[in-house]
């Protein structure tokens, strides 16, 4: 491990100095960017996962694809997702919320309100283990985040997006709706912080779970084995959460919420292994319409989604939803979703006598 702190610290000295400093000045910036290695260190870490997605794990789809697609078609706007957020979104909010709430990224005040090494300082002298206890917790929040991203229905109308892919390829991990990003970064950032997880280590939680997310959503027939699969989540797990309403299990989709570690799976109930993969994709023509639309376009209408299903009582009763079409979110209870999908017609709006009270009235 110190060896690799070591090699990261000196590239990170070497871009700051001789990359992003110049940068910088030729730019007229320089008075204005106090942390030049904050900046580099960032942009390494970006530049690593994108080349690693370009290199490693795209080939991998034309070597071994789990799912045969005619063309790629549909997978572009998700590369585009891709590089916008790494690139651009991303950059941007660190720098303006992040950076300011870890306190201008010193490593030496690692300490939160319920540190993990003020409550079990033994693990100060063991950085692999008391990284791994991280990765865990940092786990453990997404798999929660993740469960109420499907199960409160505003939320799914943002998370929704991101499953109307029907060609989940190693571009995909990052097709989201921005305040689906802005809600769920607050969250594990927050929690970061306050169990003192240092700048570089989150750095590092951050850099490995995207990657192994960006593995989980490559196009491979890749499985870990019967005995790894359970330890860390591979590619046919994550596409399997991804699949489609299968008509004769209903249910069968509500599964493998966990992004790393299936272990919250398992203790939650919601795991599912040994299935064959199943097309990916949602069932509900109101959201499946994202695949007509450009980035711009599917970020409007999927804040339309939201805003339809936050002002309402419905919006908020936890359980799995579709949308007719004046957003209202309907229970899946009330109708056949697989008879839905193979419609390809949206929901009725609901008639007046039925229709909810809606929360702003
Ligand atoms: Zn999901
Ligand atoms: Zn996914």
């Amino acid at each position: 491990m110190h060896v690799f702190y070591d090699f990261w610290t000196a590239a990170v000295s070497w871009l700051a100095g001789h990359v992003i400093v110049p940068t910088l000045a030729a730019l007229h910036l320089a008075a204005y960017v106090l942390q030049p290695r904050e900046i580099a260190q960032y942009f390494l870490l970006t530049a690593v996962q994108v080349a690693i997605i370009a290199f490693v794990f795209r080939p991998l789809e034309s070597l071994w694809p789990a799912e045969h697609w005619p063309d790629r078609q549909i997978t572009v706007i998700d590369r585009s997702y891709t590089l916008i957020k790494l690139f651009g979104v991303l950059p941007l909010f660190t720098y303006l919320v992040l950076t300011p709430l870890f306190g201008g990224g010193s490593d030496d005040d690692a300490a939160g309100l319920v540190s993990v090494q003020g409550m079990v300082p033994w693990l100060g002298h063991h950085q692999v283990l008391l990284f791994l206890v991280y990765y865990a917790i940092y786990d453990l929040v997404y798999y929660l985040i993740h469960r109420l991203q499907h199960g409160i229905p505003w939320w799914w109308a943002l998370h929704s997006l991101h499953h109307s892919q029907r060609q989940l390829s190693c571009w995909s991990n990052d097709r989201d709706h921005y305040l689906d990003d802005l809600l769920e970064a607050l969250i594990v950032a927050g929690v970061s912080l306050l169990i003192g997880v240092s700048p570089t280590d989150f750095a590092l939680l951050v850099l490995s779970g995207e990657l192994l997310q960006n593995l989980g959503h490559t196009n491979v027939r890749l499985r870990f084995g019967s005995v790894l699969e359970k330890v860390l989540v591979d590619p046919r797990y994550h596409r399997l959460h991804h699949m489609r309403v299968d008509p004769d299990r209903p249910q069968l989709h509500a599964c493998n919420y966990a992004f790393i570690f299936p272990l919250w799976d398992i203790l939650f109930g919601t795991a599912l292994f040994g299935e064959p993969a199943h097309p990916t994709g949602v069932g509900d023509p109101m959201v499946d319409a994202d695949n007509q639309r450009g980035i711009v376009a599917q970020q409007l209408v999927t804040l339309r989604r939201f805003w339809g299903a936050f002002r309402r009582r419905a919006g908020w009763r936890y359980g799995e939803v579709a949308f007719n079409v004046n957003y209202e979110p309907v229970s899946v209870k009330d109708f056949d979703l697989h008879e839905l999908e193979s419609s390809h017609i949206p929901l009725e709006a609901s008639s007046p006598s039925t229709r909810e009270v809606e929360l702003c009235r």
